[in-house]
């Protein structure tokens, strides 16, 4: 069977873990590609230019958005995030599962522009956790911790809107249902179309044949 890459989006709370998720599900399995987002954040401990993000200045960013080089961006706590069009569209032709590591406006926005995006979302077992994990990073301010806490609130009210809610409870757990979830989805019916109606073809030949 013929298998197109899945474009898949990974959401989840700032501090689910879901960065330490993606390393670990690429350097176990070499079918998928993250794609690397372009961003005004600034880089935060050791972050490199072009590995984590594309570091850009708010001028750079927006003439990235009005030349329409960007499949979604949106605004998170202050600052321009956004999905380079040409890799996702490069890595998902030759066959590669691609996944952008995003927020729910552009996760919304992903599945509105291709409605068989899977979305799926990262939470740690409880708030509690999360805070604590938050804190423990030692690279953001308690007044960042904070915003950051407040808009996991907001995103919690959204995350009905995803296929898969995976709890990050154990770090090989998580990336292992991952890995299955992903892989189980290449079976959809939907996905397979061309297949379904070459059988089809197929067999009313066989019929007609006989
Ligand atoms: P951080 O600053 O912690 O690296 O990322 C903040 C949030 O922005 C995270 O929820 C992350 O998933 C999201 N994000 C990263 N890249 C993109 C992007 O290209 N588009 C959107 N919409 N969100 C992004």
């Amino acid at each position: 069977m013929n298998r197109r890459g899945i474009l898949i989006v990974v959401s989840g709370f700032a501090g689910s873990g879901k960065g330490t998720i993606m390393n670990e599900l690429l350097k176990q399995y070499d079918n998928y590609a993250l794609s690397i987002s372009a961003t005004t954040r600034k880089p935060r401990g050791q972050e490199v230019n072009g590995k984590e993000y594309f570091f850009k200045t708010t001028e750079e960013f927006e003439k990235m958005i009005a030349q329409g080089e960007l499949i979604e961006y949106a605004n998170y706590v202050g600052n321009y995030y956004g999905t380079p069009k040409a890799y996702v569209e490069e890595q998902l032709n030759s066959g590669k599962d691609v996944i952008l590591e995003i927020e729910i406006q552009g996760a919304l926005k992903v599945k509105e522009k291709f409605p068989d995006t899977l979305l799926l979302f990262v939470t740690p077992p409880s708030a509690a956790i999360l805070k604590e994990r938050l804190v423990g990073r030692g690279t953001e301010t308690m007044d960042v911790v904070e915003q950051r806490m407040r808009r996991a609130a907001e995103e919690a009210e959204g995350l009905a809107s995803y296929d898969y809610i995976l709890i990050n409870d154990d770090l090989q757990t998580c990336v292992l249902q991952m890995h299955n979830i992903i892989q189980s989805e290449h079976y959809r019916t939907s996905r397979n179309r061309e297949f379904m109606c070459q059988i089809k073809d197929e067999l009313n030949g066989n019929v007609k044949g006989e």
